[in-house]
Parts: structure tokens; C-alpha cells; sequence
């Protein structure tokens, strides 16, 4: 099965390089096709369905909402609305919320609070952003100014100004790029498109410490490691530091959109009113599914088992290396946001295609890398299967 960038019967515009599947329905962590045909959800529609399909926690909540109000705009005040702010950023220890629709708008929206902030408390001028190498933030353009990949970015140009990239994971590159004019650091605890490159020990408390030094702020985009994924609520968390913004989306509705920025209250209240906006963000029905996403959450134990999931997933992912060291040359990521580096004699392509044709789902990261994202809740049976399928795969090539 070929992948294509277009479809010749298809009036949907040709941006993505899609696989000629499709699914009626999901139950748990598999997705089944018209014929029924089981796939198993190792991409979870890329770190976004935390829970799986079906959820009947979510699609209860989402009945309910829709059942009574789905819309009003930020015009009024949203109860539904309040009470994830005020949730979420009690277990950010941060103090206002701004909700949107996408990851890259809450990333947008956090670079223009960073410079808003700046811009009130050191003036003009401060507005610069450090960004990390092989950083992925959003397709906005200034996310695309943001994100380290030229390729995105051709034939889009001018380039808004004012973001710089440094090595991820280098801190001495990081505290020469600083001075006086930037506005914040921004960097994801965990990269997904970039390869799935957990940052190294000691980084994030590192930059931490650059920011207070050199008075800026630090921006964590947590939009694919966070909600759980990496066992923690949010993936810096592991870190034990205290960004200043904490941006969100992906897991955040579990499927349904919605995207969060976390923020210092100082940094809330340099916005105010008409300095941002959204017609959509947080909007009934959104704020019905993220609130009961977040019950999933927080439930007693819930994420002590995705640890115990990730162990295993871990063990597995171990194993596999150590059968198959030339095809597999590194494990990387955190959590369940892992990623297989193939050798260079398997395109990732290739091997994601093979899998699928196994029936199972994963989803290709830059340097070659296979990122396998399940669902939070995946159980034992399911992730022995991955492995099953990711054993016949691997010996299959090793054979050739
Ligand atoms: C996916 C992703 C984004 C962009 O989110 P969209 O909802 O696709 O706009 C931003 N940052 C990170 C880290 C992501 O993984």
C-alpha cells in the first residue's frame, strides 16, 4: 500500500502525505476499518487520544454538553470554562489560562504573552525567542519561525522575526545565544516531530537557571509530551522546575480540539482585555470533554499504572534493541512518547508502512526515527501485541 500525497478523486488539498485508509470506529486502543478489519492505535491520532476511542467518560461528558449548549463565544463567562482554568493551573502552580483550539495557536499565543510581558516590564526591544534544534511548534507562520525545519518553511517566507534556534540539550550554546533582548526561552520537555529526544538530565533545570539570570521567561510547549504521557501530568514535571508558560493541546480534549496556555499571573494580567482572542477557545462543548479529560487524569492511581505501562512498554522496547542493535541504534523519548532510531539501511517510511500492514499504527519522527505513541491506557495484551508485530517486522528485515 502506497502512500500518496493526493488522491485523484479527492477535492481535499494535497498537504498531507496520507495513507489510503480509513476508519469507521475505535474502541480502546484499536481503530477498525469498514470491513472491520482491527488496527491497533500506536499514533493515537499523534499523542492525542489519551484514553483511547471511545471513552465513555468522554463521550458521556460530550453528549451531555451537547445535549444543552454548545456555543456563546468568550462575549460571557463559560462556567465549564472557569473551572478548567482554575484546575489546570492549580497543577501547573501558575494562576491564568488562555484556551484556543490548536497547539500551534497556544504556542502563538504564549510567544505574544512572553513578548507582551517583556515589552511592559524591560521595553522595546525585548522581544527575541531561543528556540531548540529540531524543535516542532506549530504551521502558523511564526510557529513556523519557531520550529527548526527549513523544509516547512519553503516558499512561505518572509519569516516573521526574532526566533533563534541552539542546539537542544546544550546548555553552554543556549547561555551564549542569551542577553538582554530576549523575551523567553521556549522548548519542549520531550520532543515529538523532532525525533523523540527526551532533554537530557540537568537541561531543563539548566535553562531554568539561564532564564532567571538573564530575566527571561521559560515557555514549555508540553503540547505532545504533556497530559500524561510521559507518566507525569506534565512532562516537566520530571524535572522539577517551574516554567513560566505552559502550553497545551494534543491530549488535553482527548480527540476533541482544544489547546491551553498556562501562565504566571504578572504574565496574565500584562494581556487584557482586547489583547487576545479566540471565537472558539474554550468553548462549551470543549471545556465538557477536557474537564472530564482531567478527571481521567487525576483519578486515584491513574497515573501510577501508566507508569507500570511505561515499564513495560520500556522492557520491551529494551529487548527488541538488544536482538536487533544494527537495526535499532538508539531507544529515545520518555514515557509513552518513545521513538525507535533505525538504522540507516531502513527508511522509517518503509517500516511505518510494513507495520501498518501489520496492523499496527505507529508514526514516523525526524532522523529516521519510529515514535510509537499509544494510548495512555493501553493494556498488557495490546502492548505485547506492538512488540509481536514489531518483533516480525525486525526479523523480517534483518533477514533480508
Ligand atoms: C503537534 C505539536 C504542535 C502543533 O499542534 P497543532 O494542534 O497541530 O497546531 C506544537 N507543538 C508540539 C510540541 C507538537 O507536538
Amino acid at each position: 500500500m502506497a502512500d500518496q500525497s493526493a488522491y485523484s478523486d479527492s477535492a481535499v488539498m494535497p498537504t498531507y502525505g496520507r495513507a489510503n485508509l480509513s476508519f469507521v470506529r475505535g474502541q480502546g486502543s484499536w481503530l477498525y476499518t469498514a470491513d472491520d478489519k482491527a488496527y491497533l492505535d500506536c499514533a493515537t491520532g499523534i499523542a492525542v487520544n489519551i484514553f483511547g476511542h471511545n471513552d465513555p467518560r468522554l463521550t458521556a461528558a460530550l453528549h451531555q454538553q451537547a445535549d444543552k449548549l454548545w456555543h456563546t463565544s468568550n462575549l460571557y463567562r463559560i462556567p465549564e470554562q472557569e473551572r478548567l482554568a482554575t484546575r489546570l493551573a492549580g497543577h501547573a502552580k501558575l494562576e491564568h489560562v488562555f484556551f484556543c483550539n490548536s497547539g500551534a495557536e497556544a504556542n502563538e499565543a504564549a510567544v505574544k504573552m512572553a513578548r507582551r510581558f517583556k515589552n511592559r516590564t524591560s521595553g522595546e526591544g525585548c522581544y527575541k525567542i531561543l528556540c531548540a534544534g529540531g524543535s516542532f511548534h506549530g504551521r502558523t507562520l511564526a510557529m513556523l519561525a519557531a520550529t527548526d525545519k527549513p523544509l516547512f518553511r519553503d516558499g512561505f517566507g518572509p519569516m516573521p522575526l526574532g526566533f533563534e534556534h541552539v542546539p537542544f540539550g546544550n546548555l553552554n550554546s543556549l547561555r551564549d545565544a542569551l542577553s538582554d533582548d530576549v523575551a523567553a526561552i521556549m522548548v519542549e520537555p520531550v520532543q515529538g516531530e523532532g525525533g523523540a529526544n527526551a532533554a537530557p538530565d540537568g537541561y531543563m533545570q539548566g535553562i531554568r537557571a539561564a532564564a532567571d539570570e538573564y530575566g527571561c521567561l521559560l515557555i514549555a510547549d508540553e503540547v505532545q509530551s504533556g497530559m500524561g504521557r510521559t507518566g507525569h501530568l506534565f512532562a516537566y514535571q520530571a524535572a522539577d522546575i517551574q516554567p513560566d508558560l505552559v502550553v497545551l493541546a494534543k491530549g488535553l480534549g482527548g480527540g476533541f480540539p482544544v489547546g491551553a496556555v498556562i501562565a504566571r499571573r504578572d504574565i496574565g494580567e500584562a494581556m487584557g482585555p482586547g489583547s487576545h482572542g479566540s471565537t472558539f477557545g474554550g468553548n462549551p462543548l470543549a471545556m465538557a470533554v477536557a474537564n472530564a479529560v482531567l478527571d481521567g487524569l487525576e483519578e486515584d492511581g491513574f497515573l501510577v499504572a501508566v507508569r507500570e505501562r511505561i515499564a513495560s512498554l520500556d522492557g520491551y522496547l529494551t529487548q527488541l534493541q538488544h536482538a536487533w542493535p544494527e537495526k535499532i541504534i538508539e531507544l529515545r523519548g520518555a514515557g509513552l512518547l518513545r521513538g525507535l532510531r533505525l538504522g540507516d539501511d531502513i527508511a522509517v517510511g518503509e517500516a511505518t508502512r510494513a507495520l501498518r500492514d501489520r496492523h499496527l499504527l505507529c508514526v514516523p519522527a525526524a532522523d529516521n526515527v519510529l515514535r510509537l505513541l499509544p494510548p495512555l491506557t493501553i493494556n498488557e495484551d495490546d502492548l505485547a501485541i506492538a512488540q509481536s508485530a514489531l518483533e516480525h517486522f525486525f526479523s523480517e528485515v534483518a533477514a533480508t
